[in-house]
């Protein structure tokens, strides 16, 4: 599965953040046989349509969709020359197929700041700075084998050139996602600023209602998606009961918890989609890549049932929503047979056809 790897300054609120996120977690109650480590937390991805789908077809249960959050130490300036957790722990974000960074707007004296004094811009400079160093040395020490290898080799020179322009674009202080460059011909350099990133900025409940500071940190991070929430707040309302915790949501006035929103951005941000499933009993969202085809998401509940696939039955879940029920949505003609190069569309309710 995807995972999205946490970074920030120390302090920031990672932990904070992440133990909230472990222990919303739906894996006990939805995967009783799945084993995960210690380190990383599967967060349900809320869906709406779920509860609807689930009323249509008298479902038992229901079964979101999940997004992977791995805890990872925090990064100090100098990290890619190796201070504090340094080079190692930079290894393990290697990993991670996406980047989120934790970042502190909250003010609080008896929680110190490592460069004394709270400033969210400056230290996403500090944390995007290592990361663009570390891509840099691994590009150096990649460099030359490269080279050698593109002037026996003409097929290699491509990969040569993109690391090249890679240099260039990190030198100017960009990052690699977003700047043009052909991925494949990088991707076995796992280079951190080539992955997708995304800003949690982690904020005291008066801030989250200063739209103006919210939008003046929306601008420091765009194209990238930015997601304001109070972490401490978050993992006192994981520790409620659900009717607790709705009570102590509308009287802060938030109308989702900030770990909600998280969740459904993070899939985004991996460029994950679902598709839905129901039936007596569940209602279930699967999770594919965004363009996946009718085999390859079938094979997402079984490889069998991408080996023998025949056909997929599919209705939107808006079509069969307004038909009201599966016989109404067939007899309006709303429900398709497609093959196997059917691309699936995001909220595609399906029921696959295959040999056994
Ligand atoms: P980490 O080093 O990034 O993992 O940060 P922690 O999650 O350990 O948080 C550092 C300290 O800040 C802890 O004492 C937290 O209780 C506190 N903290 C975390 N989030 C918030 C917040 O939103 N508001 C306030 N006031 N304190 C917070």
């Amino acid at each position: 599965a995807l995972t999205i790897g946490i970074v920030g300054l120390p302090n920031a609120g990672k932990s904070t953040l992440f133990n909230a996120l472990t222990r919303n977690d739906v894996l006990a109650a939805n995967y009783p046989f799945a084993t995960i480590e210690p380190n990383v937390g599967v967060v349900g991805v809320p869906d709406s349509r779920l509860p609807v789908l689930a009323k249509v077809f008298d479902s038992q249960r229901i079964v979101p969709a999940t997004v992977s959050f791995v805890d990872i130490a925090g990064i100090v300036r100098g990290a890619s020359k190796g201070e504090g957790m340094g080079n190692a722990f930079l290894a393990n974000i290697r990993e991670a197929d996406a980047i989120c960074q934790v970042t502190r707007v909250f003010e609080d004296v008896d929680v110190t700041h490592v460069d004394g004094k709270v400033d969210p811009a400056g230290d996403i400079d500090t944390i995007t700075t290592e990361l663009i160093l570390a891509d840099l040395q691994s590009l150096e020490k990649a460099l030359p084998r490269v080279e050698k290898e593109a002037r026996i080799k003409k097929e290699s020179r491509p990969k040569l050139e993109a690391m090249q322009a890679a240099v260039e674009v990190l030198e100017s202080g960009k990052r690699i996602h977003g700047s043009g460059l052909d991925m494949e011909l990088l991707r076995d350099l796992f280079l951190l600023t080539a992955k997708p990133f995304l800003y949690v900025f982690n904020c005291d409940q008066d801030e989250l209602a200063d739209e103006d500071l919210k939008d003046r940190m929306r601008q420091v991070v765009t194209p990238s998606e930015a997601i304001f929430l109070d972490a401490k707040f978050e993992a006192e309302l994981v520790e409620m009961d659900e009717e607790e915790g709705r009570a102590f949501l509308e009287e802060m006035g938030i109308t989702e918890p900030g770990l909600d929103v998280l969740a459904r951005v993070g899939y985004e941000t991996l460029g994950l989609q679902s598709y839905l499933t129901a039936g007596p009993k569940e209602a279930r969202a699967w999770t594919i890549p965004q363009g996946a085809t009718a085999p390859e998401a079938a094979g997402v509940i079984h490889t069998d049932f991408q080996k023998g696939f025949i056909k997929a039955q599919v209705v939107s879940f808006d079509d069969l929503v307004a038909a009201g029920s599966e016989a109404a949505a067939k007899a309006a003609g709303r429900m398709r047979l497609e093959g196997k190069d059917y691309v699936m569309q995001d909220g595609d309710v399906v029921e696959f056809r295959f040999n056994v």
